[in-house]
């Protein structure tokens, strides 16, 4: 798996400007089971891959915490919310609350999450290849495919699915 996530970027890199062209072209005429189709590219991929195996998402991407993820997490860890931030998150550019370092701190050395049941909901959405309308989220698609070998297959599946 290691080798697979090293060559990861590169092959993101090579397939960057069809994936670009590729979704363009959906923006603009997507067909109508795109959703369905969406759903069993990312069941099939998911169900070959083992995420801990992988953690590259944790170790190097954090997620974007919610005002519901800072409840529910300093709730579990029986901490006030004010404190939850203050020990582990930041405000990026974009005024969201995000992890102040990666790998996450709450990534384990074994790829175990120690908050998994209360994991932020991004966190759970990741790499976000089953959500509805799917075509909407080109350009996010275009970087997590050189952070996430799932993603990368499920976008080159979907590349021979939609294309055929
Ligand atoms: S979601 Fe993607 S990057 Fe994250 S652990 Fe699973 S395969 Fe790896
Ligand atoms: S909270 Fe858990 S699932 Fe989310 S990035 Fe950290 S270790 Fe990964």
């Amino acid at each position: 798996m290691q080798d697979i996530i090293d060559n990861l970027p590169k092959q993101a890199k090579d397939k960057h400007n069809e994936n670009k062209k590729f979704f363009q072209k959906l923006k603009k005429k997507a067909p109508k089971n795109l959703d369905y189709i969406m759903q069993d590219l990312h069941e099939d991929e998911f169900e070959r891959t083992d995420c801990l195996k992988c953690a590259n998402c944790c170790k190097t991407t954090g997620p974007l915490f919610t005002n519901k993820d800072i409840e529910r997490i300093s709730k579990f860890l029986r901490l006030k919310p004010q404190q939850f931030i203050a020990q582990y998150l930041r405000v990026d550019e974009e005024n969201d609350y995000v992890l102040q370092s990666v790998p996450c701190t709450f990534l384990g050395v074994d790829n175990y999450c120690s908050i998994y049941d209360v994991r932020p909901k991004a966190c759970r959405e990741f790499p976000h290849t089953d959500r509805k309308k799917f075509q909407q989220i080109a350009n996010l698609t275009l970087k997590n495919v050189a952070i996430c070998p799932a993603a990368y297959n499920i976008v080159e599946a979907m590349k021979k699915a939609i294309n055929s």
